[in-house]
């Protein structure tokens, strides 16, 4: 399949990362995922990271200037002819308005946008009972997968732990976050004739077979 440039919108614990770590095995697209790019710049101590930590420990967004130009200078290290998918940025219109014109610029316009659409319960429900490898990022679910051994990853054997902003109070805050900044995006976007919603209730797989009918309609990065 021709390389794709694709966002991938949607409330937090709805698989976006699931879903673009596949298209990376499946077609060697590259993921970007905003929330693990401040994660690894708090966990350095950067500058970044200091003025984020506590906007992502709480749940609310960090401010439009400061994603945008990391989550832009990401996107241009990429070989302009590969596929890639954004996870979680763009997550409000300025941030959505700052790409497009990035975009413009190096004419590299995006292909698709895939909209993960899931019950605010069911949403609560999975992120609460998700873990993540401190080491490797591998994920896990304490209900449906959790590891072999309690704590303990599969893959790499590094400590499995549950984020910080994972936690029921917290996550209360990133669905209203999500509700009032990110939601209009759905609107930017279906504006645009770019908008494509899945449903992310289903199992894994049949989301992925939802994703590769949508991609298949699409025209392929130049
Ligand atoms: P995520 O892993 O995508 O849920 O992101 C974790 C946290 O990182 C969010 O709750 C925000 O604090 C921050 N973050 C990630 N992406 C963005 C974005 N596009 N705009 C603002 N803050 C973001």
């Amino acid at each position: 399949m021709a390389p794709k440039r694709l966002v991938f919108l949607g409330p937090p614990g709805t698989g976006k990362g699931t879903q673009a770590a596949r298209l990376r095995e499946l077609h060697g697209w590259h993921p970007l995922s905003s929330g693990d790019v401040m994660r690894a710049e708090i966990k350095a101590q950067s500058a970044i990271g200091k003025a984020a930590a506590d906007y992502v420990k709480s749940g609310k967004l960090v401010p439009d200037g400061i994603i945008t130009s990391v989550i832009l200078a990401g996107l241009e290290r990429l070989p302009h002819q590969d596929g890639w998918i954004l996870d979680g940025f763009p997550r409000t219109v300025p941030q959505a308005e700052a790409l497009e014109t990035g975009l413009q610029d190096w004419k590299t316009p995006i292909d698709g946008v895939i909209n993960f659409d899931l019950a605010d319960r069911t949403i609560v429900e999975r992120i609460i009972s998700r873990r993540v490898c401190k080491v490797c990022g591998s994920t896990y679910n304490v209900r449906f997968q959790p590891p072999r051994q309690e704590g303990v990853c599969d893959r790499c054997g590094g400590e499995v732990t549950q984020r910080v902003d994972d936690r029921e109070d917290v996550v209360a805050t990133r669905l209203a976050t999500y509700r009032e900044q990110t939601a209009p995006l759905i609107a930017f976007y279906q504006q645009r004739g770019l908008l494509h919603t899945v449903s992310a209730a289903d199992a894994v797989d049949q989301v992925a077979q939802a994703i590769a009918i949508v991609l298949a309609s699409l025209g392929g990065a130049a």
